[in-house]
């Protein structure tokens, strides 16, 4: 006798195909959950490499058109879309925290912090002019115009599910390219509502498209033949697999990874100004943000206020997202619970000293969420695990030095460079850690130095692939191809002048 299916409750995530949200036809489909109660929200199809063709298919034909739509229009399209994004801030918020997990006012921080780089794409007449020189030879003038690069791909992580989709498709589209988008399929709902606010906005049919998925929709967007750039924020090991596979598939690729956020704390510091900003960038979003600080560098007589920075962390809140007053909500999923516990007590194992406990918080209501509530570790060293590895979970580790050289060189010497930041008093402190650390976004008594999109994302070393970022002035490069023009236009007129067999323009 065959199978009876089994009748699923939760929605489908769909996909958007040449202006269509349209049922995928994928095998494979995993649940969307909300980590906070384990209720399954949607389905999301794991979609193989025919359902990315047909994605990428679609960008090519609106390419053709598209590319030549008049910057007034596409602008016009970003201000209706930012309107649009105003206007529904508060769905995509709920929408937000119910997939991710974080607090109610973050993700609406998460969507505002996308909600300016639409801003910023509506500059698009000025952030893509080109420039003149005249009489670079009698009567030749050289110019230079910027193009759209054909069909682009983004590939996004869990943990900003409004605002990374947006660093990427506003930037890519408002330049004259058409995209395919592959979001999280841990947290796909979000990303498909600003798909849904982009089509309301008027952007084309096919010229944003999104497929949902893993490994293997990643794969297909790093091989497809005729997609130009592939943009990635993720971790590091997927990262580098997808800047190398791009890569020798002849595209452009950019890939923002993996982090160990230092933050240097200095003896002259505002205490409790440096103190608040330290703990609330190391377990807000519980942690879970790539420029959150990981590791405290207490240096000399700062050592003295670990006792300080616990009491300040045991007053935030664990809690739901959506109950007020919450300072953090749950981790991703209980895979990340399990890893993330997994690393406390190998600190504990290693020696790290254990200030404060989070594994296990009693959350009332959300027994079933997966909550770790914050965890202090101090007396760490370069080769504890804790230090080692990117946790992605509220655990902030502390280190303590005598100088601040010494916190320069631990700083520097670690692997990645995403952001830092030293809390001090003293301009000269600050002017010296600025131009000898190692780091690409620096802090100046600001914890998550993350810059406003009309500057760029600049994470360095090994949290970076590719040396443009995502949005301001150096994504414009990277989503379009400069040509240079060197025209002579002739005088009617003017008949003298012989055959020049010199390489040089008189
Ligand atoms: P992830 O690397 O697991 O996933 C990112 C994307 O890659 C997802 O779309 C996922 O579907 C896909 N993917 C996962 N495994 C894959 C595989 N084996 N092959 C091909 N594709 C695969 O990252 P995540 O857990 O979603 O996000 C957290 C990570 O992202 C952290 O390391 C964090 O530091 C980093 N991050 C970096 C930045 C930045 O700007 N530097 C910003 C946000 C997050």
């Amino acid at each position: 006798m065959a199978a009876v299916p089994q009748i699923h409750p939760a929605p489908t995530v769909k996909l958007l195909i040449n202006g269509k949200f349209v049922e995928s036809k994928a095998r494979n489909w995993r649940d969307v959950v909300n980590p906070a109660t384990q209720e399954v929200l949607a389905r999301v199809p794991m979609c193989d490499a025919d359902e990315v063709d047909e994605a990428v298919k679609a960008a090519a034909e609106a390419f053709k058109t598209w590319k030549n739509t008049p910057i007034g229009v596409r602008a016009r399209i970003m201000l209706k879309l930012q309107e649009l994004i105003r206007r529904d801030m508060k769905k995509l918020a709920a929408c937000l925290t119910a997939e991710q997990g974080k607090t109610l006012p973050d993700a609406e921080g998460d969507v505002f912090r996308g909600l300016e780089v639409v801003e910023h794409a509506c500059s698009i007449g000025t952030l893509s002019l080109g420039e003149l020189a005249e009489n670079v030879a009698t009567g030749v003038d050289t110019y230079f115009i910027r193009q759209p690069i054909g069909v682009c791909a983004g590939i996004t992580p869990f943990n900003f599910p409004a605002m990374i989709p947006l660093w990427m498709f506003p930037m890519a589209i408002v330049t004259g390219n058409t995209f395919v988008l592959k979001p999280s399929e841990q947290d796909p709902m979000t990303p498909m509502l600003l798909a849904e606010l982009a089509m309301e906005a008027g952007v084309p049919p096919g010229v944003l498209n999104v497929v949902h998925g893993g490994k293997e929709s990643v794969d297909a967007i790093c091989t497809h033949p005729t997609i130009q750039a592939v943009s990635f924020v993720g971790s590091c090991h997927v990262g580098e697999h997808v800047y190398k596979l791009s890569s020798t598939h002849g595209k452009r690729a950019q890939c923002m990874m993996g982090a160990k956020n230092h933050a240097i704390v200095m003896p002259d510091a505002n205490k409790e100004q440096s103190l608040n900003a330290l703990v609330g960038a190391g377990f807000g979003a519980a942690g879970q943000r790539c420029m959150a600080t990981s590791v405290a560098v207490m240096v000399g007589a700062a050592s003295e206020w670990i006792p300080d920075i616990v009491a300040k962390a045991k007053t935030l809140k664990i809690n739901g997202g959506t109950v007020p007053g919450a300072d953090l909500g749950p981790v991703i999923s209980k895979q990340a619970k399990a890893r993330i516990e997994g690393l406390i007590a190998k600190g504990v194992e290693e020696g790290c000293k254990l200030e404060l406990d989070g594994r296990n918080p009693k959350v009332p209501g959300y027994e079933n969420g997966n909550f770790i509530a914050p965890t202090i570790f101090s007396g760490v060293k370069r080769h504890h695990s804790v230090y080692t590895e990117e946790i992605f979970g509220p655990v902030l580790v502390i280190v303590s030095v005598d100088t601040l050289d010494e916190a320069i060189a631990l700083t520097n010497a670690n692997p990645y460079g995403n952001g830092t930041g030293i809390f001090t008093q003293s301009g000269a402190a600050a002017r010296k850690f600025q131009n000898e650390i190692d780091v690409g976004q620096v802090g100046i008594n600001v914890p998550i130095p993350v810059p406003v999109p009309y500057f760029s994302f600049t994470g360095s070393r090994g949290s970076k692939l590719g040396d443009l970022g995502p949005y301001g002035k150096q994504v414009i490069q990277f989503y379009t191809q400069v040509k240079t023009v060197t025209a002579r236009w002739f005088d009617d007129a003017a008949t003298t002048g012989g055959v020049n067999t010199t390489i040089s323009l008189k």
